[in-house]
């Protein structure tokens, strides 16, 4: 009894200096972008990035989204910091195209409550005409909480979406309880190979398996697949083998800032991945 009051009061503090914290930001607008690239196995080239929030707090320095996100879906803070990210992700796409990384995608990740706000689509379309951009090159990362709660909107969404040609990845598969499932009733295009599967597929017979099985099921479904958080070169060549599609993570590059990315993916043979 005593220890769950005493938990209660800790998430309760915790609570309520999260709201200063998200308060502060939004007042002093101290949410910034980073952009993680995203390269193909088959050819080795960036082919995208992966657009991830991140909040500045003067007392607290960097503030992770695995922090903040989940508390700004409770508050329903994230719809409006997840428009301020579609806008900023898409004027950052479009000057990467501008200055030189032409062609490159970005996949703008959406959480449950933005997806239900229902105004998703439009917005995302309003800052792709207003910038000229590709509807191709955009792509929406959704996790399968996303959408067993919003079914029904998720269904007019993606119709919407997928009449553009912006294309729908299924984040973090694996972890959630529905995934088999939502493949039969979404039209989906992707799959992300969730982290937890990637980290231990060199070292253990389960973790490699189920790397394998997702990767094969995908190719007979005629999805494409991306695995996410690769560390080091053993993965990097299984994933190769297994014949994965893209690759993300720390070996290759780390989220950065829009001008260090560029810095970093503009010259011709850096956008190349290490051999493989
Ligand atoms: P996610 O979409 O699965 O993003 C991948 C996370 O894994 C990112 O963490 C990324 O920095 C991290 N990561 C990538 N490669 C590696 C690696 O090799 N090693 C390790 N240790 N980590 C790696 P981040 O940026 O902290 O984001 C965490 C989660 O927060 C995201 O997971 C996503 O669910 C959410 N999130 C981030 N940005 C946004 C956003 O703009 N909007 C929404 N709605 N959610 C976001
Ligand atoms: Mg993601
Ligand atoms: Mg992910
Ligand atoms: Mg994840």
């Amino acid at each position: 009894m005593f220890d769950q009051k005493a938990k209660d009061s800790g998430a309760h503090r915790q609570q309520s200096l999260m709201a200063d914290i998200i308060d502060n930001a939004l007042k002093n607008k101290s949410f910034y972008m980073v952009y993680q690239p995203q390269f193909s196995v088959n050819t080795g080239r960036l082919i995208g990035f992966e657009a991830l929030v991140r909040c500045h707090s003067e007392k607290f320095g960097t503030i992770s989204p695995a922090d903040f996100i989940p508390y700004t879906e409770a508050s329903g803070d994230i719809v409006d910091i997840g428009r301020w990210i579609f806008k900023q992700s898409l004027m950052d796409l479009d000057q990467f195209h501008k200055q030189g990384l032409s062609n490159i995608s970005m996949s703008i990740n959406l959480s449950p409550a933005q997806l239900a706000a229902g105004d998703v689509f439009e917005t995302l379309m309003m800052h792709t005409l207003n910038l000229g951009l590709n509807p191709r090159l955009i792509k929406v990362e959704l996790t399968e909480t996303a959408l067993i709660h919003n079914a029904e909107m998720a269904v007019r969404t993606f119709a919407a979406f997928r009449n553009e040609g912006i294309d729908i990845w299924l984040d973090d598969f694996g972890t959630g309880f529905a995934s088999l499932n939502l493949l039969r009733e979404f039209n989906i295009d992707g799959l992300k190979i969730d982290k937890s599967f990637v980290d231990g597929m060199h070292l253990n017979d389960n973790d490699f398996t189920l790397c394998s099985a997702i990767i094969a099921m995908a190719q007979r479904l005629g999805l494409e697949v991306v695995a996410e958080g690769v560390e080091n070169d053993l993965q990097m060549q299984i994933l190769s083998q297994l014949g994965c599609d893209s690759v993300q993570g720390f070996l290759l590059g780390k989220p950065e800032r829009f001008n260090a990315c560029l810095q970093r993916w503009l010259k011709e043979d850096s956008s190349r991945l290490i051999a493989l």
